[in-house]
């Protein structure tokens, strides 16, 4: 297995295909322009023009958002025929309308719209929060930083504590204490445990 870890641009082709039906649109709104034009209505010209711009930058984001499912899910299938490896698909945190962290048990991946970062965990030193959304520094962003420690990665806009918090759960797994190994029998307990869940000793 290839475990090195993945870096992946998703195919151009989603965003053309974007850019390619804002086109379209915008471009009907400007005939009707022309037209209103030629037929001495000026100041029509000028709100038909207006809405072909926007028309076309919003159904521009309005199908990248839309497609950004598919993409995803085809990206991924996609590099776990190409590496052999398996990402749990369920994602553990979505943000905005284009951003979106998967992690399997050996692997964290981080997709936007334009590209599939995957980290593989033995690789990874480090997760941690440096900035917040809302704290107006435009630093709301993650940072993977790997065994040499090198800076691997800034996950922008995905920075709430509590996914810090969870990533390092699953970076980092709670091992249990020693006390909670009974002392009769020698049975390892879960930390909460009062009593042996094997011979019902009590456990300190
Ligand atoms: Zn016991």
């Amino acid at each position: 297995m290839n475990k090195k870890n993945i870096k992946h641009k998703i195919s151009l082709v989603y965003t053309l295909r974007g850019i390619l039906a804002g086109l379209i649109i915008s471009m009907c709104f400007f005939g009707l322009a022309v037209i209103a034009g030629t037929m001495g209505y000026g100041a029509v010209t000028y709100v038909l023009a207006g809405l072909g711009i926007t028309a076309g930058f919003g159904f521009l984001g309005f199908l990248l958002s839309f497609i950004k499912k598919g993409a995803v899910m085809k990206d991924i299938i996609r590099q776990e025929k190409q590496y052999g490896v398996s990402f749990d698909a369920s994602p553990v945190r979505e943000a905005g309308n284009s951003r979106t962290v998967f992690r399997s048990d050996d692997w964290l991946v981080f997709h936007d719209r334009m590209r599939t970062n995957a980290w593989y965990k033995d690789h990874i030193s480090a997760i941690e929060r440096v900035g917040s959304r809302t704290d107006g520094s435009r630093k709301g962003l993650m940072r993977i930083t790997d065994v040499d420690g090198k800076k691997m990665a800034m996950i922008y806009r995905i920075s709430e504590t509590d996914l810090e918090a969870e990533l390092n759960d699953w970076l980092h797994p709670v091992i249990i204490p020693e006390e909670n190994i009974c002392p009769k029998c020698g049975t390892v307990n879960e930390a909460e445990a009062q009593y042996c869940a094997e011979c019902g000793e009590k456990l300190n």
